[in-house]
């Protein structure tokens, strides 16, 4: 007999070998090189990075939301919406105009930075939620629309009598909780969410944040999250993403990499802001600037940032794998590659992740698993 499937561990999006250009020919910009990302069934990845390192370039690319110049090269992204068929999949990158119309929003939705710029202001509430729903539930009869408009402004916190407010009327953290509203509006199994609370205060930022968690765990969407903060993420996400010069050069979970980098460029980033919860950190940021996409260096596109660069480093690029003695996370650099002595900040234990570091601990609901016990997946 099949054992029953862990529908918790299901991976709902697969991306192996995505390749992103902006351009063509010698002039391109590769924007996302070989990415391999998996997204479980309820599980919140955080992708962070310094600005143009290609972390809303790759969600736009594994949406096929990417505008011109942008153009994926290569690469496949696996959407598996039925665990209880472990056969079924699709590759978002073969899917034709209306079919890809019909998975989004209700498979796969986003919420963008600016909700004042994603709504559309000559429309009230209720109008936008509506439509949402009549383009792709014909069949609902309009009191059905209002009535599910006036729920999901609940679910978000937000009372049925801003149905009625135009997008101008509300305040900033209402207009993005409305965009979260009209992104659950199909309950989608995966929601992107592209700096969603970056223009917000840090009260409203917390605020929606915790929102996210608890609809996270009662309705079990999956989420990749981006964002250029990564103290945010280590409080929301299970497992965070470390994105550098198009690539992704570290995967673990959130409490293991804030405990226990692996990675100089994620150790750079912890670097640059102070702890709010965890152990103290010297604060010290990370030297220079992020590369030129179209002349990127030699090797480790890192290297002439890195304070731990060798030789090989400027020749060679390093492949993302499971480092010695963690098999359940993976780093893309030559001193994890088990032949160096590694300095001890870049080899602590990962036990050292304690519970309270655990991501998400601080935000979820005591149900949801800590994030400690979860892997990436390999
Ligand atoms: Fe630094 Fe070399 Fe590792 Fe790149 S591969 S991060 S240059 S030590």
């Amino acid at each position: 007999m099949m054992a029953p499937l862990d529908q918790a561990r299901w991976p709902v999006l697969e991306v192996s070998g995505l390749c992103v250009d902006y351009g063509r020919g010698a002039g391109a910009t590769h924007a996302v090189i070989d990415v391999d990302l998996v997204l479980h069934r309820g599980e919140v990845i955080g992708l962070a990075g310094e600005s143009g390192s290609g972390k809303s370039t790759l969600a736009y690319g594994m949406t096929r939301l990417l505008r011109p110049p942008g153009r994926i090269t290569a690469g496949k992204v696996l959407f598996r919406p039925d665990p209880s068929q472990p056969v079924s999949s699709l590759d978002l990158l073969d899917l034709g105009i209306e079919e890809l119309r019909q998975l989004r929003w209700r498979e796969i939705s986003i919420v963008f930075q600016s909700a004042m710029a994603a709504l559309n202001p000559v429309l009230n509430v209720e109008a936008q939620l509506a439509d949402t729903l009549a383009a792709h539930r014909p069949e609902m009869s309009r009191r059905a629309r209002r009535d599910r408009a006036v729920e999901l402004l609940g679910l978000v916190g937000i009372s049925a009598d801003r149905l009625r407010s135009f997008p101008h009327e509300l305040s900033g953290g209402m207009r993005q909780r409305v965009m979260i509203a009209m992104a659950l509006a199909l309950q989608p199994q995966i929601v992107i969410m592209d700096e969603p609370t970056t223009a917000l205060d840090v009260v409203t930022q917390r605020e929606i944040l915790q929102k996210v968690i608890e609809l996270r765990d009662t309705l079990g969407f999956s989420v990749l999250f981006i964002t250029h903060d990564l103290s945010l993420l280590l409080e929301l996400a299970d497992t965070i993403a470390v994105m550098y010069a198009g690539r992704i050069v570290e995967h673990a979970a959130a409490g293991q990499l804030l405990t226990a980098p692996r990675h100089p460029y994620s150790l750079g980033l912890l670097r640059s802001f102070p702890s709010l919860h965890g152990p103290r950190r010297e604060l010290t940021g990370i030297p220079g600037s992020p590369p030129n996409l179209q002349s990127l260096p030699t090797g480790c596109a890192f290297h002439p940032r890195c304070g731990y660069a060798m030789r090989q480093c400027s020749a060679d690029v390093p492949r993302l794998a499971p480092p010695p003695g963690s098999p359940m996370r993976l780093v893309a650099c030559w001193l994890q590659d088990g032949r160096q002595d590694r300095p001890d900040e870049l080899a602590r234990p990962d036990e050292l992740a304690r519970p309270e570091d655990a991501a998400g601990s601080r935000l979820a609901s005591a149900a949801a698993p800590a994030a400690s016990d979860r892997e990436v997946a390999l």
